[in-house]
Parts: C-alpha cells; structure tokens; sequence
C-alpha cells in the first residue's frame, strides 16, 4: 500500500467533487480525488440535462467529460475504482485507507453523492438486471417496443419515462399521490407523450417473474384494489440514499442520513466538508453540487491558513 500525503482529499469525483479539486488546486492546495467508480457521479446517467447554464441541452455522460476535462488541464491527482476501507476523520491528519493506497489528509471535503433507493417489495432485489433497473440511460435500449414501468413521481422518474419511450411501446408512469413533485415545464411535456399512461394513487406491492421480469402488482391507495400490469422492465425512481454509512459514527446526520454542513458547508468536524448530494441541502441538482464542491475548497483553504501558521507548513505540492 503506497502511503500518500494531501493538502485536501476529496472523496467522490462527481460535479461536487471535481468542482472542489479545480477550486483547491487552483487555490494552491495539494489535493486528490478518490472515487470507487469512474469520475462523472450520478448525471453521467442523465439522459439530457437541459437547466445547466450555459448549456441548452447536453446529456449528462458529455457534461461530466467536460468537467474530468477542465479538471485535467490542472493535472490533478486522481484514484479511481479505489473502495475506502477505512476512514478516521476526527484524528487532526484525517486518514483514508483503499486496498490500493493510505491518504494522509490536512482536510476532507466528502462529495459522495447519493444512490437510488429501493422499493423494497418482493421481487425486486433477485430481478435487477433481469428486468429490473434503476438506469434508463443504460438499459432503456433493451426495451425496444416493449412495454415498462417507471415509479415515481419526482424529476428523475418523469424525466427518465419520457426517455424510455425511445424504445418502449408503452411506459406506465406510477405515483403514489394524485400530484407529482416534478417541476412544472416537465409535467406539461409528460402529459403530451401518448406513450405514456399514468396511474395515480398506487403503490408497487410485488415485481412478477418466473426467468425474468413479467408483472407488477400495484395497489390502489384509495380503494386498496389490488391489479396485475403485464410488462417487461420495471424502473424505480423514488428518490435518494446518501451514501453516508461509513460517516455514521463520526458526522453529524440529519434524520434522512444526510450530511450535516453549515451554508460553509462544514460539518461538524474542523477540516472536513461535504459537498452536493450528501448534504442536507435544499436542493440537488448538478449546479448546485458544483457551486458546492468551490464553496467546500475555499473553505478548506482557509482552514488549512490556519493551521499552517506557527511553522506547520502545507504538503508540497507534488507533480504528476
Ligand atoms: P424525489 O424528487 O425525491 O422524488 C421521489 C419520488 O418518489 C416522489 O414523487 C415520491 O413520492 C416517490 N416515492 C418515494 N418513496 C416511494 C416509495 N417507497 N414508493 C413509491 N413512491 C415513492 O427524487 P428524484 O426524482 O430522484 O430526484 C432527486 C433530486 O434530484 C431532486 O432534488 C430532483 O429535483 C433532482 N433531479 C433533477 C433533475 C433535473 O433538474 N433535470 C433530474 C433528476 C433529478 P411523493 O412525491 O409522494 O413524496
């Protein structure tokens, strides 16, 4: 294992994360970029975002190329598909060990983002991949002219329904109220896809499938009443899990699990951040995430200011 010495570690290589590597490195930080997967987080499976200023419409996968790009430039050390395996934030060098390396770090700034969450019905969990999933962009070929249902009835799931029915012959769109969350420009564009019926006021209570998805029972939530919905490929969009568990004995949380920060986004420990999706923020989109990520490494600039007065100098900046 090669020990490694930073300025400013920064956990998670989406928006927020690749935000805070330009803003530490262009304010002369030493910093590295740790993520279990490629750089590009969660919009990389975006279909197309179209409220990032600046751009009209972009899909995400091209978004985040851009941003690993910009990122590059500045030469900026990066750790990919490295798992953390252990964690201690409160020791004043924080500390964050993978298979591959042990970062010694001044301060954090964690920018993991957040995962689907799960419907948690019978028939899910043994069905992904089989006709169960949680990526339109990735599996929405496979559906051609077939039929498929998208649960929820927030941005993602509206946005990503519209989607599918590139492919699908028809997609169910099914919410659990009568009213969706989804911001209004996406709701009046949904309603004028005839590929798309809607069903309101029901819930999933099983995924069918003998080799592979073939049913969804829903329940009404009025009424109780139970109907079977033959279809293909079931798609939950209900909203988000931070990815929080390793912090849980050591951050600050809010009931939900996210991410405690102050408008700083400071946690509860001096020197660690967190940026974007993880955080108890108001609201989660790339823009925000990447405003975030530059608020997180000034701040964590400032700190490091502070705690290399009295002859305690900054990690070298090291070349790559
Ligand atoms: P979300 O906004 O939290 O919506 C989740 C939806 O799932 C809600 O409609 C919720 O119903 C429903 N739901 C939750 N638990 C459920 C369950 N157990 N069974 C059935 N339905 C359930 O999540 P999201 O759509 O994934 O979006 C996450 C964040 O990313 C949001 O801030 C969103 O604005 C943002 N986002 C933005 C864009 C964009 O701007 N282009 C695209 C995608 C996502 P209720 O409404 O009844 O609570």
């Amino acid at each position: 294992m090669q020990e490694r010495y930073v300025d400013c570690l920064i956990l998670g290589a989406g928006p927020a994360g690749l935000s805070a590597a330009l803003y530490a490195k262009r304010s002369g930080l030493n910093c590295a970029l740790v993520d279990k997967s490629a750089p590009g987080g969660t919009p990389s499976n975006y279909t197309e975002i179209e409220n990032y200023l600046g751009f009209s419409k972009i899909q995400g996968c091209e978004l985040c190329d851009k941003f690993e790009q910009h990122i590059d430039e500045f030469k900026i050390q990066k750790y990919p598909f490295e798992e953390i395996q252990n964690i201690d934030l409160i020791s004043d060098t924080k500390t964050v060990e993978t298979l591959e390396n042990k970062f010694f770090a001044k301060s954090v700034i964690i920018a993991m983002g957040a995962q689907n969450k799960k419907l948690g019905i019978k028939g899910e969990e043994e069905n992904i991949g089989k006709g169960v999933s949680y990526c339109a962009v990735c599996d929405g070929a496979f559906y051609k002219d077939k039929i498929v249902a998208v649960i929820g009835g927030g941005n993602s799931a509206l946005e990503e329904a519209m989607y599918l029915t590139k492919f699908a012959k028809t997609v169910y769109l099914i919410h659990r109220r009568e009213s969706f969350r989804a911001d209004k420009i996406i709701q009046q564009r949904l309603k004028q896809n005839d590929k798309i019926k809607i069903i309101t006021n029901s819930v999933p209570v099983e995924i069918m499938a003998a080799t592979r998805v073939e049913g969804l029972k829903i329940q009404n939530t009025v009424n109780d009443e139970i109907q079977t919905i033959e279809l293909d490929g079931v798609f939950p969009y209900i909203g988000l899990k931070p990815n929080t568990e390793m912090f849980v004995h050591q951050l600050k949380l809010d009931k939900y699990g996210f991410i405690e920060t102050s408008c700083n986004m400071e946690t509860n420990i001096k020197g660690v951040y967190a940026a974007g999706d993880i955080r108890n923020t108001p609201l989660r989109q790339v823009i925000t995430a990447v405003s975030d990520g530059a608020v997180a490494a000034i701040e964590a600039s400032k700190y490091l200011e502070t705690i290399n007065d009295g002859g305690k100098k900054a990690y070298e900046s090291v070349s790559i």
